[in-house]
């Protein structure tokens, strides 16, 4: 018996499969080293004052940067943020939220989807998310409607649009504003318009680990003029600007300072021209996993919904025990030991997180959830989201494309990874 220690599974001590690390992910180079560079010989790096006037909008590489965002999205409004998670406390605070009132959002999402509902004093009802694409199920929404809900958050999660259609006929319906959180998608399309780009508000962010990123920074964007207005003025301390601009609604009108600086913004203009090609070598990589991998028993590969686009951030699967024999952990481990970087067995499961449990956010007393403002008692207890909760106990894996530049030869290996684990089921 001597058997080839390549063949044999790390995990039962054979040779790993992967020797050396992907390379890490990096879209920086020479053009966004120039941009700033010249940002930075101007000497001014914010053209931003907070009051009513020429200044209010920001400077010039804010402005450049918005413009070619506005073409690039096709979208009458781009609004430069300095984070993401900013991005999305404006577009709540912008649609007019009352504290109390209610807003639906998925569990299966970053936390700062939902916590920019809680920052208005408003209450996160969580919906469960759809089996195929992971996205919020217009389904459940539906069913976690009550007479105080005022809005949707939707999230194109992992790459994939979410079910705009299914969703906007729902607000509709109901009255509701929608926002999407687009973070994961840029890029990705539904129906040949961006992802983003179909609801009342949505928006992408540009931390270090998104597809381009700036740093630190998010856009926002939108249609509507009005909602524009009430984001402009949130990232800008709107509450001195409000007078001298004659606006009246006032509701929420408390600003912040949630303005990206010139030298994010002039990286921004030079990383928004890579997006088409970064995305292209992404999906590339994705659909040649896909077209190996969707062959064993047992997985799922992602989906990619007909008429939509995937930006592929996470590269998303389920491993169904009843077929593989094998448990979903005891899988993850045998494909961890042969050296497989960037793979994890938890996504977010956000109302199981201590915040939500507890009903612990604004002081010590379960504001707001014990207050008046809450006019009914908010389930978040386990069970609430079966789907997104068995991904998390038991199906799923993910793949954090978002990390990595992978060349054919990773994908090979990848490949060859997940093929010598299912060839070696019956040995774990
Ligand atoms: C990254 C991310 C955010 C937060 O964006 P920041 O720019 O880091 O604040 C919000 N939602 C989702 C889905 C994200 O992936």
């Amino acid at each position: 018996m001597n058997f080839n220690n390549k063949e044999k599974l790390a995990i039962n001590g054979g040779e790993k499969t992967i020797l050396k690390p992907f390379q890490k992910y990096n879209s920086i180079g020479s053009e966004e080293l120039e941009a700033a560079k010249l940002v930075i010989e101007s000497g001014v790096l914010s053209g931003y004052l907070g009051k009513w006037g020429p200044n209010f909008f920001g400077g010039p590489k804010v402005k450049e940067f918005e413009k070619n965002c506005e073409e690039y999205f096709n979208v009458k409004h781009a609004i430069t943020v300095n984070s993401w998670t900013s991005g999305l406390v404006a577009a709540v605070g912008a649609i007019g939220i009352e504290p109390g009132d209610e807003v639906i959002v998925p569990p299966w999402t970053m936390c700062a989807t939902a916590t920019a509902i809680l920052h208005w004093n408003a209450i996160p009802v969580f919906a469960d998310i759809e089996d195929q694409t992971f996205c919020i199920s217009p389904e459940s929404i539906e069913k976690n409607i009550s007479k105080y809900t005022k809005a949707i958050i939707s999230v194109d999660i992992g790459g994939h649009p979410a079910n705009t259609t299914e969703i906007n006929k729902i607000a509709k319906k109901y009255n509701l504003k929608v926002i999407s959180d687009t973070a994961q998608a840029p890029g990705a399309k539904d129906n040949g318009k961006f992802a983003g780009t179909l609801t009342d508000i949505g928006g992408y962010s540009l931390n270090y680990h998104k597809h381009i990123h700036t740093g630190e920074g998010g856009i926002l964007v939108t249609n509507d003029d009005k909602l524009a207005e009430r984001m402009y003025l949130i990232r800008n301390h709107a509450e001195a600007a409000v007078g001298d601009m004659k606006i009246e609604n006032l509701s929420n009108m408390i600003g912040h300072n949630f303005r990206l600086g010139e030298i994010e913004c002039s990286i921004g203009i030079e990383q928004l021209k890579k997006l088409d090609n970064l995305l292209k070598t992404r999906r590339e990589a994705a659909e040649k996993l896909t077209q190996s991998l969707k062959n064993l028993k047992g997985l799922t590969t992602p989906i990619v919904k007909m008429g939509c686009t995937h930006s592929y951030y996470m590269y998303f699967m389920k491993i169904d025990e009843n077929i593989t024999g094998v448990s979903r952990d005891k899988i993850f481990d045998a494909l961890i030991a042969e050296g497989l970087q960037g793979l994890s067995k938890r996504f977010a499961n956000l109302h199981l997180l201590p915040l939500y449990q507890k009903k612990i956010a604004y002081g010590t007393k379960g504001f707001p959830w014990t207050s008046d403002l809450c006019r009914r008692e908010i389930n978040y207890q386990k069970g609430i989201c079966p789907v997104a909760e068995k991904l998390h106990d038991s199906t799923y894996i993910g793949f954090e494309m978002c990390l990595y530049e992978l060349s054919n030869h990773d994908i090979e290996n990848m490949i060859k990874v997940f093929q010598k684990v299912w060839d070696n089921l019956n040995l774990l």
